[in-house]
């Protein structure tokens, strides 16, 4: 299929519950190549199938966006097994295009998940990558950047949506 429509804030598939992946069959890989093709075409750094409607807990990552293929991380059913260490940074989300918020994430992680083929594996990650792979788990968990804010970050972030929205540079793609 190639890239798809990435769905934006407050599409309710974006908070759907998502199930695990159970198959690791031709289905999973054309998924994997589309999650990957819409990342780049965005352009963005990850996508979780949620963001394209499909609600399996189910990831991509490539800081390279396209251009080295060993950048390419698949997290299929991930869980963060460890972390470490506290850093604030500017986060955005293509599910909120054109806005950034300032988020406090772990400094490295270690985060165990499965690849495109079923197969296992610990992955390290720390800085940019960290912030990366709690952003995508985050989303198989229905969470979204507006659920960390609270009090007046919050309503000030919401507005900024409202505004986005009126002006139509969110385009509804469901
Ligand atoms: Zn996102």
């Amino acid at each position: 299929m190639g890239a798809r429509p990435i769905l934006v804030y407050a599409d309710p598939r974006l908070e759907a519950t998502n199930r695990p992946v159970e198959r690791f069959d031709e289905e999973i890989d054309a998924l994997v190549e589309d999650l990957f093709e819409t990342g780049w075409k965005a352009p963005g750094l990850g996508l979780a199938a949620p963001q394209i409607g499909i609600n399996i807990r189910l990831a991509t990552i490539d800081l390279s966006v396209g251009k080295d293929p060993d950048a390419r991380i698949v997290l299929a059913n991930p869980t963060i097994v460890h972390h470490q260490g506290k850093t604030s940074l500017e986060e955005g989300c293509l599910s909120f295009p054109g806005l950034f918020t300032n988020l406090v994430r772990p400094s490295a992680l270690t985060v165990r998940a499965q690849n495109a083929n079923g197969d296992w594996r610990d992955l390290e990650a720390e800085g940019l990558l960290a912030q990366a792979v709690c952003h995508e788990l985050d989303h198989l968990d229905g969470v979204l950047l507006v659920h960390h804010l609270r009090g007046m970050k919050r309503r000030l972030f919401l507005r900024r949506v409202a505004k986005m929205r009126k002006l139509g540079v969110w385009t509804a793609t469901a």
